[in-house]
């Protein structure tokens, strides 16, 4: 079947009160970028046709939004716009579903988005199985003996564990049956079910096991999260570090750019674009760290496009390259020397907007300042210098 015809809905409006406190779960970062980011990107390279659309909690459109910012053209092409979730995840699905009227796919594949190590061959099986049976979830045989127990904890059954699969996502349906489940528990108040599969069982539909993949973990609580984050840093041992350097001099004007923050000063700054000498240090840090080239082989200065550009075009470039390669951006060390204007006053907005621009953590960006203690062209008040460390880490 082309993937095509094929639709996946990823359930996100959760709160995840699980996980611990902060973020809700499926913004929360591992490896530097948030878990939806990595499930969109995976579920969009198993099936790169499928329009994705994802239900999320009303509160969390920017939270949304900063996290498909992250992904790459192609992915952010397929993603339709979100939906809001309802009170339950059997109503957030059902939102969903029926936001997928408008494409009225064949068949929908429906993923928690707290699971971002879906693989191509598990996409591949659940597309499989569904066009073969119209409802199949992925399984895992169990390791544990499961034992059905009663309020007080008295065992009431031991079910046969040869019988037993644990089932995961994404569970896949042929979209007119699954709609039609979850229209019908939805009219007769049936509510609570547990996943996908359970809302097509309830409405009468055989529903099979396919395949399931033990790689395919739920990340839930903390020990899941650090589990997790070993994992995906466990493939990025390739650790790179760059270095950049910028100068740019002092001209009339009355304000400067550091780090994408205007900060009000008795003069500006002379430069091609707007001059942000401590952005194009950053930048060509990671280029460093890439061993990418520089700012100026990317973006010649000889293009008149480029002329007046706000630089965090230049460095949003730069943090792309990295997420292209399967990286990530694990530390940025920058320091501006000059006499004035005073950098301290402005180091927490410059870190945030430089965090924001590249798409990591805050506390993976450091700004400081000194001064040349009057010696010097930076001394002399002549100009401002920039100096940066990116540490980057790759796949090995
Ligand atoms: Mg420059």
């Amino acid at each position: 079947m082309p993937t095509s015809s094929i639709a996946i809905l990823v359930v996100a409006a959760g709160r995840g009160s699980r996980a611990g406190e902060g973020l809700p779960k499926q913004y929360r970062t591992l490896a530097g970028e948030p878990i939806i980011t990595h499930a969109l990107r995976a579920l969009h390279g198993g099936a790169p046709e499928a329009r994705i659309l994802v239900t999320i909690h009303p509160d969390d459109q920017a939270l949304y939004e900063a996290s498909v910012a992250l992904l790459d053209a192609s992915a952010r092409a397929a993603l339709l716009a979100p939906v809001p979730g309802g009170a339950s995840r059997q109503a957030s699905v059902k939102a969903g579903l029926e936001a997928l009227a408008a494409c009225a796919p064949a068949l929908v594949l429906i993923h928690d988005c707290a699971r971002p190590f879906v693989s191509p061959g598990l996409i591949a099986r659940a597309i499989a199985a569904a066009s073969a049976t119209g409802a199949a979830v992925p399984g895992l045989p169990v390791t544990d003996t499961i034992k059905q127990v009663d309020a007080t904890g008295r065992i009431e059954a031991t079910p046969p564990r040869a019988r037993l699969r644990a089932v995961q996502t994404p569970q896949a349906f042929r979209y007119d049956l699954i709609l039609n489940a979850h229209r019908l528990a939805d009219s007769t108040g049936q509510s609570e079910l547990t996943d996908d599969g359970a809302v097509a069982e309830w409405a009468g539909h055989a529903v099979h096991v396919f395949e399931g993949d033990p790689a395919n973990m739920k990340v839930t609580n903390p020990q899941d999260f650090a589990a997790a984050e070993a994992r995906l840093l466990g493939q990025l041992l390739d650790i790179r570090t760059g270095q950049g350097f910028d100068v740019h001099a002092f001209t009339e004007g009355d304000q400067v750019w550091l780090g994408g923050v205007s900060i009000p000063h008795s003069k500006g700054l002379l430069g091609h674009s707007d001059a942000d000498v401590l952005m194009h240090a950053v930048t060509d840090a990671i280029y460093g760290a890439l061993a990418d080239g520089d700012i100026g082989s990317h973006f010649p200065p000889s293009d008149p496009q480029w002329k007046g550009a706000p630089s965090d075009i230049f460095l949003r470039h730069a943090a792309q390259r990295v997420r292209e390669r399967g990286g990530m951006i694990a530390h940025i060390d920058g320091t501006v020397i000059c006499e004035a204007p005073k950098v301290g006053p402005h180091r927490d907005a410059i870190r945030a907007k430089l965090a924001e621009i590249m798409g990591v953590d805050v506390s993976r960006v450091a700004v400081k300042a000194t001064t040349s203690e009057q010696l010097g062209f930076t001394g002399r008040r002549e100009g401002v210098a920039a100096m940066a460390l990116a540490t980057v880490r790759l796949p090995a």
